[in-house]
């Protein structure tokens, strides 16, 4: 029976009361963008621009990198695209970035950070972004960074991005943005929650680790407190915040996130129509109030339960 819903089932997402939510896919190149363009996907949530790069031992040049950019524009024309920049580093060393050998890799020179290295880096990734937009007629494209700690970085971003005609806005992985979020919204046009991350380092438990499978869990309620914080903050402001984290690609926690204030979900593809299917089946009553117990409970065996006793 679910199986056969899910297979059959078309966007866009909205809540049994008609509260849309938007679904998005997570996308690495402009093969996997046309792949997504065929799907429910409303939109790309998160372009992974590193993944481009694994391999490449130069910085590719500025017209070189606006056409690998451009093919993810033009797989979803006039539709929301989000580009997120080099997140090279940790789990991702991209050769022509990270340079040095570094103890603490996930603690270390990644992300927004690979500026400080890497002079005119970023500002060379935005020109790129900015000529790709150009020639896919995207009139302001979604841009943002990784791994943001401070105010001030976030500031810094915003400006780059605003001086090139770009949307800019944030990742929230690390607690600190969480913690400070209405100062972050005042510099940025959106948030995007990086659940994977934001677990990792509210949990001080590596991703990369199976040991740690317990801690690295985006039901555990400290995470989904540092979410609400961040969701309300939104609301505030009145700017978007989404999540694209693997966390938006559980039905169940889909239905959490949405209660916790989250305006949409960014995955894998081919997870849309399961989230979709589970977000028809619940209103928006009862995910603000599974939210508000989830985010209670005491550990995240207790906040999975309870989410499947009031959405399940
Ligand atoms: C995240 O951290 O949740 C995220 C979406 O970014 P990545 O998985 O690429 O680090
Ligand atoms: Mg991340």
């Amino acid at each position: 029976r679910l199986r056969e819903e899910i297979r059959s089932w078309t966007g866009p997402a909205k809540t049994a009361d008609g509260v849309g939510v938007q679904l998005l896919a997570n996308v690495q190149d402009g093969k996997a963008a046309a792949k997504a363009s065929e799907s429910e996907a409303e939109g790309v949530g998160l372009f992974r621009t590193e993944l481009c790069f694994l391999s490449a031992q130069t910085e590719p040049s500025v017209e070189e990198q606006a056409r690998i950019y451009g093919e993810v524009f033009s797989a979803f024309r006039g539709k929301k695209v989000v580009v997120r920049t080099l997140d090279a580093g940790s789990d991702k060393p991209v050769p022509f970035a990270n340079h040095e050998h570094e103890e603490n890799p996930a603690l270390g020179v990644r992300g927004i950070r690979l500026g400080w290295t890497n002079p005119g880096l970023v500002e060379r990734q935005l020109d790129a972004i900015q000529m790709a937009a150009e020639d896919n007629g995207v009139s302001e494209a979604w841009v943002m960074a990784p791994m943001v700690a401070t105010v001030d970085e976030a500031y810094e971003f915003a400006q780059k991005c605003r001086a090139r005609d770009l949307k800019p806005g944030i990742m929230v992985e690390v607690p600190s943005v969480a913690l400070l979020a209405d100062q972050f919204l005042a510099e940025v046009d959106f948030f995007s929650i990086g659940t994977n991350d934001l677990t990792q380092y509210t949990m001080a438990a590596d991703r990369m680790s199976s040991h740690l499978a317990m801690l690295t869990d985006p039901w555990q309620p400290a995470v989904l407190r540092l979410i609400a914080l961040t969701a309300q903050a939104g609301e505030r402001a009145g700017k978007p915040v989404g999540v694209c984290g693997e966390a938006a690609a559980d039905p169940l926690l889909a239905c959490v996130l949405v209660g916790l204030g989250v305006t949409s979900l960014s995955m894998a593809t081919n997870a849309i129509p399961a989230v979709g299917v589970q977000l028809g089946k619940v209103t928006i009553d009862q995910c603000r109030e599974a939210a508000l117990q989830v985010a209670a409970s005491r550990n995240s065996r207790d906040a999975k339960e309870l989410a499947a006793e009031l959405l399940g």
